[in-house]
């Protein structure tokens, strides 16, 4: 298979051509979200970025297993720390409900959002706390080789033991004397040999619910284990890609990276990427400064910060429009900008429909094509393709208004070339039409109930069944409820 993609490796800190070690088969793991609180915008641009990956990649006729985790356990509230309390158990413990009751709701509205997003589900979505056996399995491991030890019923990842083979720190570029310079020591770090040690196993104090049994002490295990188990269970021990967002890197990524490496004695991942961050208005996003926009608000507009409603499509055009690794920053007049930006393309493709062809071709899809895949392979660069796909945009208003002439071939090759990449990899979708196509049914249905229940009321039970026969094998199911008839799909 061949393939002319290049990626920039967060590790190497360069551009690399994608060979993957087992070609058609690609293998990639993105760390997800933590379920705790709503889905925000910090959510929505790795969700769009590795979308956009695992959609061309697709394209490309590579086999993925995109595997993105869901974090139900284990995330403490001072990530960098490692201290605090686990967020999941705080927040059921504010809202009086079970954590699983917590995770349950917060994963229905990460689904639903990411959905909107038009963001295709992963291959897997393992669950942290359902893979509690393989995430003690990996800590034994590390135990056996030397790289961890216990205390107290508390299991640490040994950095400095580490170090002495490998390399802690290669990603991120942290190295461990300022590691040590800028390590507070804060009460229960006293347990550890070093303050920057991190915890693969947490003892659990008695008042904490999310608790299991294992060699070591009942407890929990800490946040940065459960990737490295789960891409091993699901990847193996070593595969393409990692992805995630930039604030992983450290110390979430570089305790992964220690992880397997210690366990396994080889890097696992061969292609680290990171998505950058988002701002709004110039500012980072935070609850304490009054810009944490959650994606319903977003959507509903309702936000002291936003002067109207996004469409989900508008966010992601907008986040389409900046190249990953860019930051992004949010604000109303680029936003509406990417409305309209959003709208003039999704018009021209409507015009594209209609367009007759000519005897003859003034234009060149050719090369628009070319470079629209050359963009792609540019390390995913998603802004050039839309300014390329918004030539082809003017090219199409230039033939609806006769200025220039396309012939048959031409025709079915530029609306190949809108719905391949418009479409199937941009994954963006045409809202008015959406909209148009559901009231359009609406009314339809109105007109076939009411006609049923003319038939009904004149003792024609023949036609009457019919019409409930004939939706029911489309799958649409009637109802019939005391003020008339109802339907759903
Ligand atoms: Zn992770």
């Amino acid at each position: 298979m061949q393939n002319n993609l290049h990626i920039y490796n967060s590790l190497s800190k360069k551009k690399e051509q994608f060979k993957p070690l087992h070609a058609p088969f690609v293998g990639m793991y993105v760390c997800g979200p933590t379920v705790y609180s709503d889905t925000h915008l910090g959510h929505a641009r790795p969700a769009i970025t590795f979308d956009l990956l695992f959609r061309y990649l697709m394209h490309l006729d590579y086999k993925v297993r995109y595997v993105r985790n869901i974090t139900d356990v284990g995330h403490l509230e001072n990530e960098t720390l490692g201290e605090g309390e686990d967020r999941i158990q705080k927040k059921a413990r504010q809202e009086h409900l079970e954590p699983m009751e917590v995770v349950q709701k917060y994963v229905n509205l990460f689904e639903r959002n990411m959905e909107q997003l038009n963001t295709l589900h992963p291959s897997i979505e393992p669950r942290a706390s359902g893979h509690i056996i393989e995430q003690q399995e990996l800590i034994k491991e590390i135990l056996e080789k030397g790289y961890a030890y216990e205390v107290n019923g508390s299991v640490y990842f040994d950095i400095l033991k580490y170090n002495e083979k490998y390399k802690y720190g290669k990603l991120s570029g942290r190295i461990l004397e300022d590691l040590q310079s800028n390590t507070r020591v804060l009460d229960g770090q006293d347990e550890k040999k070093n303050s920057f040690d991190f915890a693969l196993w947490k003892k659990a104090s008695t008042d904490h619910i999310m608790k299991w049994s294992s060699p070591w002490s009942v407890g929990f295990p800490g946040w940065h284990l459960e990737c490295s188990a789960m891409s091993t269970k699901y990847l193996g021990d070593v595969f393409d890609i990692h992805g995630g967002g930039m604030d992983l890197r450290f110390p979430h990524h570089e305790c992964e990276i220690a992880q397997s490496t210690a366990a396994h004695g080889k890097e696992s991942v061969r292609y680290w990427m990171h998505n950058n961050m988002i701002t709004i208005n110039g500012q980072k996003m935070a609850r304490s400064l009054g810009n944490f926009i959650t994606l319903d608000q977003l959507f509903s507009g309702d936000h002291p910060v936003l002067q109207q409603a996004y469409s989900p499509m508008t966010i992601r055009f907008f986040i389409l429009q900046a190249h990953y690794r860019s930051t992004v920053d949010f604000s109303n007049e680029a936003l509406q900008a990417a409305e309209k930006g959003m709208q003039k393309l999704m018009k021209a493709i409507e015009t594209l429909d209609k367009l007759k062809p000519s005897a003859t071709s003034t234009v060149d899809i050719e090369k628009l094509k070319i470079k629209c895949y050359a963009a792609l392979d540019d390390d995913l660069n998603s802004p050039i393709v839309l300014s390329h796909l918004f030539d082809g945009v003017r090219i199409i208003n230039l033939i609806a208004e006769g200025a220039e002439k396309i012939d048959a071939a031409g025709l079915e090759a530029i609306r190949c070339l809108f719905n391949t990449f418009v479409f199937e990899i941009l994954g963006l979708k045409n809202e008015s039409t959406d909209k148009g196509n559901e009231k359009m049914t609406d009314d339809l249905m109105k007109i076939i109930i009411d006609l049923r229940q003319t038939a009904k009321d004149s003792k024609d039970w023949g036609t009457s069944d019919k019409i409930r026969e004939e939706l029911g094998k489309i799958g649409v199911i009637l109802k019939d409820k005391k003020n008339g008839a109802e339907w759903e799909k």
